[in-house]
C-alpha cells in the first residue's frame, strides 16, 4: 500500500495559512505526504519573509500554488481585500484545484488519499469527491465563531438579519439575547460574527460565511482548533449536527512536538510579515515580569488615524511599559503616523514594531496583557500564554471571541469600538491593578493549564488527532 497523501489548502490570509500549517506539520509527523497549496500571491510573500530556504520543504512535504485570481498590486506586503478573496475563490477555485490535482496525482507522489480544506475554501469538497477521496473542513475559527457562523441564515429566515435600517446598530436592537442557539444560551446579536450587522440581504460576506458554513454538512469531517474544556457547550453541541467534530487545538503545542521529532519542519513557518525578533531582547531587559502590555491587532484589522492616537494617548496615560506592533497597512487608506508628543512622553517606556514573534512574546515572562482584536489563533495563543486581554474585536467571529473571553472564561475586557483614549488606560489598569486584575490572571493561568493539559498524552485534543488520522487513514473514528 503506498504512502498516505493528504492535501490541504488554506484560505489565503495569515489566520488560516498558520493552523493549516501547523496540522500539515502534526499530519507529516504521524506518517503523512503532504501536500500544501498556497495562494501565488502569499507564496511570495512567504518566500521573502522567510527566506528560500523555509518552503524548499522536504522531500515529502511539498508546496504548491495557485492563483487568486485578483489583480496584481503594486505593494505585495498586505493584506488582501477580504471579500475580492472569497468571491474570487468562490468563481474559480473548484477550476483550479481540479487541475492542480490532475498534475499531482502520479507525478512521483504517492495518489492523493485525502483533503483538508478550509472551512471557506469548501469547493476543495466537491473536486475531492470527484476523485473518490475523503475531504474535510477545518474551521480556523473557534468553535463558537464556527456555531455562530452556522446560524447565520436561519437569523435571516427568522426575520432578525438583515437589520431594517442602520439606527439599528446603535438603538439597542444588537443586544437582543437569543435563547435557540445551540449550545450558546443568551448570545446576543452583537456576539455573533460580524457581517450580521448589515442592512443589506445580499450582502457579500453574510451570504459567503452563512453559505460556507452550511457547507460543513458536505465534508466527511470538521476539524476546529480548539480543545473541548474551553468550548464545552459549543462543541458538545456541534456534535450533535456534525457526524465527526475533531478539535484539536491548541496546534501550535502539537506543531512544537512534530517539528522537534523532525527538526526540519521547525525550518516550515507561515509569516507573511517578516518578524523582527529585537522586541525579545527588549522584553530580556524588562525588570518587573507581567509588566509589559502588549499590542497587536493581527493582519486585516485597519483603524482611523483617530482611533490609533486615542490607542496611544490611553498608553501613555496608562503609565507601563508596551510592545505595540504596527503594520504597515494598519491604518486606513495613509501609513500610520503616531503624534511626535506621544512619541516623546512615551521614549524609553514602549517599541514599535511592525511584525512579531507573537507567541514568543506571549510567552514572554515580561508580559503581562495583550491587547488584541480577538482573532482566533490570538486569543487561542493568549490562552495558551495564560495572559489576559483587553479586547477591540474588529470584524468577522471576533466578536464571539471576544464575548467568550470576556463573559465565559473570565480573562478579557471589552473596549468600545469607538475607542477613547480614557477607556484604554482604565481598563489596562483594571486588567492589571487590584481584585479585578488578579482574578483574570488566575483565570487565564486555569484555562492555560487547561490548554496544556488537552495537548499532552490522552489529553482530548491529543485524541481528536487520533481519531482524526485514523479517520483520514481510511479506518473508522
Ligand atoms: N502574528 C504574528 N506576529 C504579529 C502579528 C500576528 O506572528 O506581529 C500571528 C499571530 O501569532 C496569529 C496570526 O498572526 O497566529 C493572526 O491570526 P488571528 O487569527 O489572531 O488574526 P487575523 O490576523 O486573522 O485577524
Amino acid at each position: 500500500m503506498s504512502r498516505p497523501h493528504a492535501v490541504l489548502i488554506p484560505y489565503p490570509a495569515q489566520g488560516h495559512v498558520t493552523p493549516l500549517l501547523n496540522l500539515a506539520k502534526v499530519l507529516h509527523s504521524r506518517g503523512f505526504y503532504v501536500t500544501f497549496v498556497n495562494s501565488e500571491y502569499n507564496h511570495r510573500r512567504l518566500l521573502r519573509s522567510r527566506g528560500e530556504d523555509s518552503l524548499a520543504g522536504l522531500d515529502d512535504f511539498r508546496f504548491e500554488t495557485i492563483p487568486d485570481g485578483l489583480p496584481p498590486m503594486e505593494n505585495e506586503d498586505v493584506t488582501q481585500d477580504v471579500p475580492a478573496l472569497c468571491t474570487s475563490f468562490a468563481t474559480h477555485g473548484a477550476a483550479l484545484f481540479r487541475e492542480l490535482l490532475a498534475r499531482i496525482d502520479g507525478d512521483g507522489r504517492p495518489p492523493v488519499s485525502c483533503v483538508v480544506t478550509d472551512g471557506v475554501m469548501s469547493f476543495a469538497l466537491e473536486v475531492a469527491g470527484e476523485r473518490g477521496v475523503p475531504a474535510l473542513v477545518f474551521w480556523t475559527t473557534s468553535a463558537c465563531g464556527f456555531m455562530g457562523y452556522l446560524h447565520f441564515f436561519e437569523l435571516v429566515e427568522r426575520g432578525f438579519v438583515p437589520l431594517k435600517d442602520e439606527s439599528y446598530l446603535t438603538n439597542g436592537y444588537l443586544d437582543t439575547a437569543l435563547d435557540w442557539v445551540a449550545g450558546m444560551p443568551g448570545i446576543r446579536l452583537r456576539d455573533f460574527p460580524s457581517f450580521v450587522r448589515t442592512t443589506e440581504r445580499d450582502d457579500v460576506m453574510l451570504n459567503f460565511d452563512g453559505g460556507e458554513a452550511q457547507n460543513a454538512h458536505r465534508a466527511q469531517g470538521v476539524i476546529l482548533n480548539t480543545f473541548d474544556a474551553v468550548e464545552q457547550d459549543v462543541v458538545d453541541a456541534l456534535r450533535g449536527i456534525f457526524p465527526r467534530v475533531y478539535t484539536v487545538g491548541p496546534l501550535p503545542a502539537f506543531a512544537v512536538t512534530a517539528a522537534r521529532a523532525r527538526p526540519e519542519l521547525g525550518a516550515i513557518g507561515g509569516n507573511l510579515w517578516k518578524e523582527d525578533a529585537s522586541c525579545l531582547r527588549w522584553l530580556d531587559a524588562q525588570k518587573q515580569p507581567g509588566s509589559v502590555v502588549y499590542v497587536n491587532f493581527g493582519s486585516i484589522t485597519v483603524m482611523s488615524p483617530a482611533h490609533l492616537a486615542e490607542f496611544a494617548w490611553g498608553l501613555a496615560r496608562c503609565g507601563r511599559p508596551f510592545l505595540w506592533v504596527i503594520r504597515p497597512d494598519l491604518v486606513a487608506g495613509d501609513k500610520a503616523v503616531l503624534p511626535e508628543d506621544f512619541l516623546a512622553e512615551t521614549k524609553g517606556r514602549g517599541i514599535f514594531l511592525s511584525w512579531c514573534p507573537q507567541e514568543e512574546v506571549l510567552g514572554h515572562p515580561a508580559t503581562g496583557l495583550f491587547l488584541t482584536h480577538s482573532g482566533w489563533n490570538s486569543t487561542l495563543e493568549s490562552i495558551c500564554a495564560g495572559v489576559p486581554m483587553v479586547c477591540w474585536p474588529f470584524f468577522a467571529e471576533q466578536t464571539t471571541n471576544c464575548r467568550y473571553a470576556c463573559a465565559e472564561w473570565g480573562i478579557g475586557l471589552e473596549i468600545d469600538s469607538d475607542v477613547k483614549r480614557e477607556e484604554v488606560a482604565r481598563l489596562v489598569l483594571e486588567a492589571t491593578d487590584g481584585e479585578r486584575g488578579k482574578d483574570m490572571r488566575a483565570k487565564a493561568t486555569m484555562w492555560k493549564e487547561k490548554a496544556a493539559a488537552a495537548a499532552e498524552d490522552g489529553g482530548t485534543s491529543t485524541l481528536g488527532i487520533d481519531r482524526l488520522v485514523a479517520f483520514l487513514l481510511g479506518g473508522t473514528d
